[in-house]
Formats: C-alpha cells, structure tokens, sequence
C-alpha cells in the first residue's frame, strides 16, 4: 500500500489530461498487489480459488453481464423460446442480419411480462419462417423496427422435418421415415397475433 501511494503522489494529476501516468520505468515492475497477500495469490490454483479469493476480500463479486451490460440476457436456443409462449410482450426493437443461407435472421431485444408479475429481458435471434418473416414483412411495410406489443407472446408450431429431404415436406416419407433420426420433430415459432 505505501509503495502505491508513493507512487501515485510522484506523479502528476492528470484526470483532466491526455498524459499518461504510468512512466516509462515502471511498466516492466510487478505492481505489488494492493488488496491480497503474496501468499493468497500464491495459492490461487483453480477458478474456484480465484471467485472465492476476490469474494472475500473486497466484499462481494459483481457479475459483469449486470453491472456493466444492458441486463438483457441472450436465449441461445429455438427450445429456449419455448419461454416465450404466451407471455405479454414488448418488442423494445429488432434488427435483421443476413443468415448461412442468405435468409434474413431477426435479433430482438425484448421484454417479458412473467406470470408472478416480474419481467425478463431477452435479446433473441431468429431465422424462421415464423418470427423473423412476420417481422421482416412488417418492417418492410411500414419502416418499423421497434415498439411492438404482443399481447399474448410466442405461439408455436410443431411439425416433422426430413432431414433427407432437407424440408417439411418429405418427397418419399414410406422410405425416409423408414431410417431413425431422417425425419425429426421441430418448432417454429410465430407472433400471436390473437387479441
Ligand atoms: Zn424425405
């Protein structure tokens, strides 16, 4: 600690310059650690170690995703969308990127209203038929790319997919439906548009 605040007094204030206040001597030093013991560090061996370290010592862990991002959480899978079925919906904004396949994939950044009454706030990619379509087709209609409220949120639809046939309609089902994992569930997802 004393050695920090010697060499933080033999510097200049510069919060309101462009200066630097690291000198060209001291960026090859090992700043001793101002908050933990040599030896606590020493015994850092496994990430576990190091949450449990930096807990204890400075009071509390702060989750980097709460404190310094938007708090909104990305769903990362179709079936994670299950979540979003039938829940009041504010579509806050959504922008469209080009897929694999060139088709237009929609990222929403969303809020949910929960059952208890709480909210989540998601940011969900989509590329289906369904959800990005429907949002593609109003976009393209109306220049909006924001400020829609779903009153009862995702609706969704299953069907079979060959994966053969690379379609929901399978050319042949007697003989591709014959051979397991050809022909698989799946789920696109819709904007229900019921009042
Ligand atoms: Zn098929």
């Amino acid at each position: 600690m004393a050695s920090r605040s010697a060499r933080k007094e033999s510097t200049v204030d510069t919060a309101n310059t462009d200066t630097s206040t690291v000198d060209a001597d001291t960026t090859t030093d090992v700043v001793p650690a101002a908050h933990y013991e040599a030896e606590t560090l020493r015994n850092i061996t496994s990430f576990e170690d190091a949450l449990a370290v930096a807990g204890m010592t400075m009071g509390k862990l702060d989750d980097a995703a709460e404190v310094l991002g938007d708090g909104f959480a990305l769903l990362r899978t179709d079936g994670a969308k299950a979540q979003l079925v039938g829940k009041p919906m504010v579509l806050l904004e959504w922008s469209f990127y080009a897929g694999d396949f060139g088709d237009d994939f929609a990222a929403i950044r969303l809020v949910v209203k929960e059952p208890n009454g709480s909210i989540s706030k998601y940011i969900v990619n989509d590329g289906s038929t369904g959800v990005a379509k429907m949002l593609k087709q109003y976009s393209d209609r109306t220049g909006r790319n924001g400020g829609l409220v779903i009153r009862n949120g995702f609706r969704e639809s299953t069907y079979t997919y060959c994966q053969v046939c690379a379609s929901a309609k399978c050319e042949v089902p007697d003989i591709h439906s014959k051979t397991k994992g050809n022909h698989i569930d799946a789920t696109t997802y819709y904007i229900d548009t019921s009042l």
